[in-house]
C-alpha cells in the first residue's frame, strides 16, 4: 500500500488527485489489517476446541474401547467442542464479509410480541425470569425481523450469563425512534473494558468467559445488526451492580 510523496502543497489538479489517491491507500491499508487481523483472531480461537477434539480422540485412539469411562468422557468433550465451533464459524461467518451488505428483509415488526417470543425460547434454556415491559401492545419498528430475534437473543443471552437474578427488558416509544432495553443485575462490566466490548473477539475477562464458551463475537453481531438498521446501541454498566443495553431504532 504505497502512498504518493506530494512535495507541495498545492490546489492544482494533480496535487488533488495525489492527495485522494493517499487517502484510498490509507483505508485499503487499515481495511487489509483489520481483515489480517480478524483472520489471526479466528484461527486462534478455533484452535482451541481443535487442540481439545484432537487430544480426546487420540485418548480414545490407545485407550478408549476398552475403558467405558474414558469413552464417555472423550464422546461428551468431542461433542461440545464440536457443537462450540460450530457456533463460532456460524458468528464469524456473519461477520466475515463486513462490509458487504446484508440483504435486511424489512418489514413492520412489533418489538413487544417478538420480545415476548423471544424471551419465553430462551426461558427454556436457562432458568432465571425474563419480565417484559411495555406501555402499549404494539411497538412497530421497520425491520428485519429475524435480526431482530438474533439481536435479542444476544442481549438475552449474554444477560443471563453474567446475572443470576431476573432480567428485565423494556420496549417503548421516545421521541422519534423505539428503543429496546436489557437490564440485568448482575456482575457489572469494568468501566475500562466498556469501549472495546463491541469489538470482535474482545472478552472482559478470558478465564471466566472461557467456561460461558463465547468467543466475544456475540457484541459484534448485535452491532453490526443494529448499524444495519441505522440504529444506536448504548450500554450502562457497573461492577457488582448490573448492566442495561439500549438500543434505538427509526420508528
Ligand atoms: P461473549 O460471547 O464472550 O459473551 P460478547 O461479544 O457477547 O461475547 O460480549 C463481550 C464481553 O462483554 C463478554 O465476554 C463479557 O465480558 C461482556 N459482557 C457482555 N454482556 C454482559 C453483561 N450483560 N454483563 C456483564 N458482562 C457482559
Amino acid at each position: 500500500f504505497k502512498r504518493i510523496e506530494l512535495k507541495t502543497q498545492s490546489k492544482d489538479e494533480l496535487y488533488k488527485l495525489g492527495s485522494t489517491f493517499n487517502k484510498m491507500m490509507d483505508i485499503l491499508a487499515k481495511n487489509f489489517e483489520k481483515q489480517q487481523q480478524f483472520v489471526s483472531d479466528a484461527s486462534h480461537e478455533l484452535k482451541t476446541p481443535l487442540t481439545i477434539i484432537e487430544s480426546y480422540a487420540s485418548m480414545l485412539k490407545r485407550w478408549g474401547m476398552n475403558d467405558h469411562n474414558l469413552l464417555e468422557e472423550s464422546v461428551e468433550a468431542i461433542y461440545s467442542e464440536a457443537v462450540r465451533m460450530q457456533e463460532m464459524t456460524k458468528q464469524m461467518l456473519m461477520l466475515a464479509n463486513h462490509d458487504a451488505e446484508w440483504n435486511l428483509d424489512i418489514k413492520e415488526v412489533n418489538l413487544v410480541s417478538l420480545s415476548k417470543e423471544t424471551s419465553k425460547l430462551i426461558k427454556n434454556v436457562y432458568d432465571q425470569n425474563i419480565s417484559v415491559y411495555a406501555r402499549y401492545d404494539r411497538v412497530i419498528a421497520s425491520a428485519d425481523e429475524q435480526k431482530m430475534k438474533q439481536l435479542l437473543f444476544i442481549l438475552l443471552d449474554n444477560a443471563l450469563k453474567y446475572s443470576t437474578s431476573s432480567i428485565e427488558l423494556h420496549v417503548g416509544y421516545e421521541n422519534d425512534h423505539v428503543f429496546l432495553t436489557v437490564k440485568d443485575h448482575g456482575i457489572g462490566i469494568p468501566k475500562e473494558d466498556i469501549p472495546h466490548i463491541f469489538d470482535r473477539f474482545y472478552r472482559v475477562d478470558k478465564a471466566r468467559n472461557r467456561e460461558t464458551g463465547g468467543a466475544g463475537l456475540g457484541l459484534a453481531i448485535a452491532k453490526r445488526i443494529v448499524d444495519s438498521h441505522r440504529g444506536n446501541i448504548d450500554v450502562v454498566s457497573k461492577e457488582g451492580e448490573g448492566t442495561s443495553f439500549t438500543v434505538t431504532l427509526p420508528k
